[in-house]
């Protein structure tokens, strides 16, 4: 089937060094031949060797328009598995533009959002899941959510899924063949066999699904609120994460007013920081909007990171957030181990029961520990990709709810005793929710909505 040629800008729309014209398509040799002109011989686009790149120029006519370098990728290999043309070209917005115009008038169309990858997937090179980490990939805010789209686009998810179903597509066909030829096939002993079997789809399916909650903290950060008593050094603990007097340290209990947030980074993972105005009781009306706002927060946050000032005895405001923070993953904090020690920490650690730490915000003291806990906290130690693999697709965690749900009803169906061919409705539902992960079984509509989310030329 032929298809059409498209093109598209690669890089960004902004003035810069380099700049790429992408075309993709049956045609794009034929519409390269027609606007390139090398800069020795005369020899045609589509008679030079593939994966060769060639110096010369993109001309309308007799109008040259730039010097560029054009490199060739014949299909079936290049990103979409057809003919491919990159012009390198000078990144000038409107040079870019131009070269584009060119393409255009000489037999391309323009790409949509993300149709490249759409072709990639389309043609089969690649599955939904990695196609899907290709923006993942782009769009990484930190180290971590960059290696796990990275492993996501080598096709880590795909083969997980892929494994799973075809242990659950042979128990179809085995129960079917039963079912179809019971004087050769007996079914004795098959369910218990079965439910083993499901179980362990099941529980694999479920450890990838456990893996979204890391895999969304890993792609957005971890939403973490700052909390303590006034005067404890909450500003001046995020001062020191961020890096640079953000937030306003004063010695008047109460000064920090404004919820504050933060991007910072720790050993890979992104933080989300919010400084609050501490849990307490107060009359003055604009502290009272912070200190709502706190206890909000504090039901949103995925770790608080509850601040003690330790040169003073723990108060009725410390009771206050320590009965706040009961069900939330925290680490508490003594700040101020430069002054006397006040706080009774046995107490602190017999009402919390969470980890603390001593530190000191003015001198600079215990920060590496603490981001080492929050390491370890919430990825076990340091990530390793070799064969963890992180959901942080919304699609694909739906997917795998609704497979892990259909294979619970296989468990409990059997556990029930029920016939065979019930089991295999659900071992379908199960198959076919997995599918769509890799983009088996999923509607063009579906397709088209994905790729869209795509930037321009990708
Ligand atoms: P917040 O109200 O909890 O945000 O507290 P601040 O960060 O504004 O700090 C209140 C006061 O405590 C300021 O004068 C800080 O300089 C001081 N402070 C903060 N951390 C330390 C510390 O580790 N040691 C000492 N000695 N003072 C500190």
């Amino acid at each position: 089937m032929k298809t059409d040629t498209i093109a598209a800008i690669a890089t960004a729309m902004s003035n810069s060094g380099i700049g790429i014209v992408r075309i993709s398509g049956d045609e794009a040799l034929d519409v390269a031949d027609r606007i390139f002109r090398p800069k020795k011989g005369s020899r045609k686009v589509s008679d030079m060797e593939t994966h060769t790149i060639h110096y010369g120029y993109v001309t309308d006519g007799d109008e040259v328009i730039d010097e560029v370098m054009l490199l060739i990728m014949k299909a079936p290999r290049s990103y979409t598995c057809e003919d491919t043309i990159e012009i390198d070209c000078h990144g000038g917005v409107l040079v870019m533009k131009k070269i584009l115009e060119t393409v255009l008038k000489y037999g391309a169309r323009p790409a949509e959002p993300g149709e490249f990858t759409k072709r990639a997937f389309l043609n089969g090179r690649i599955d939904l899941s990695q196609a899907e980490s290709v923006i993942d990939v782009i769009n990484a805010q930190n180290e971590l959510a960059l290696k796990s789209s990275v492993s996501q686009l080598q096709g880590a998810v795909l083969e997980k899924i892929k494994a799973i179903r075809a242990v659950v597509l042979h128990e179809i066909a085995f129960i079917e063949s039963a079912l179809d030829d019971p004087e050769h096939v007996s079914l004795e002993g098959y369910p218990e066999q079965l439910h083993e079997i499901m179980s362990d789809a099941h529980s694999k399916v479920k450890k990838l699904l456990d893996s979204s909650d890391n895999g969304k903290m890993l792609k957005e950060g971890i939403n973490t609120a700052i909390v303590g008593k006034p005067n404890a050094g909450k500003s001046s603990l995020l001062n020191i994460l961020v890096g640079e007097e953000r937030a306003i340290v004063t010695e008047i209990a109460g000064t920090t007013r404004d919820i504050l947030q933060e991007q910072i980074q720790i050993g890979g993972i992104g933080l989300n920081v919010i400084d609050t105005a501490g849990i307490r009781d107060t009359e003055d009306i604009v502290e009272k909007i912070g200190v709502n706002k706190s206890r909000e927060y504090i039901e949103k946050a995925d770790l608080i990171i509850y601040v003690v000032d330790s040169s003073t005895e723990l108060d009725e405001n410390d009771q206050e957030i320590i009965e706040a923070i009961q069900n939330k993953k925290a680490i508490v904090l003594l700040n101020k181990s430069d002054l006397d020690a006040k706080t009774d920490a046995s107490v602190l650690q017999t009402q919390l029961s969470k980890p603390i730490l001593s530190i000191s915000a003015k001198n600079n003291t215990g920060i590496h520990e603490l981001e080492t806990l929050i390491e370890e906290m919430f990825f076990s130690g340091k990530l390793s990709f070799n064969d963890e693999v992180y959901i942080t697709n919304i699609r694909q965690k739906n997917a795998l709810a609704e497979a892990q749900n259909s294979l619970k009803m296989v468990l409990q169906s059997i556990a029930d005793g029920m016939p065979e061919d019930f089991f295999t409705i659900d071992m379908m539902n199960a198959y076919e929710a997995l599918g769509t992960i890799i983009g088996e079984s999923v509607g063009e509509d579906l397709v088209n909505e994905i790729f869209s989310k795509f930037c321009m030329g990708k």
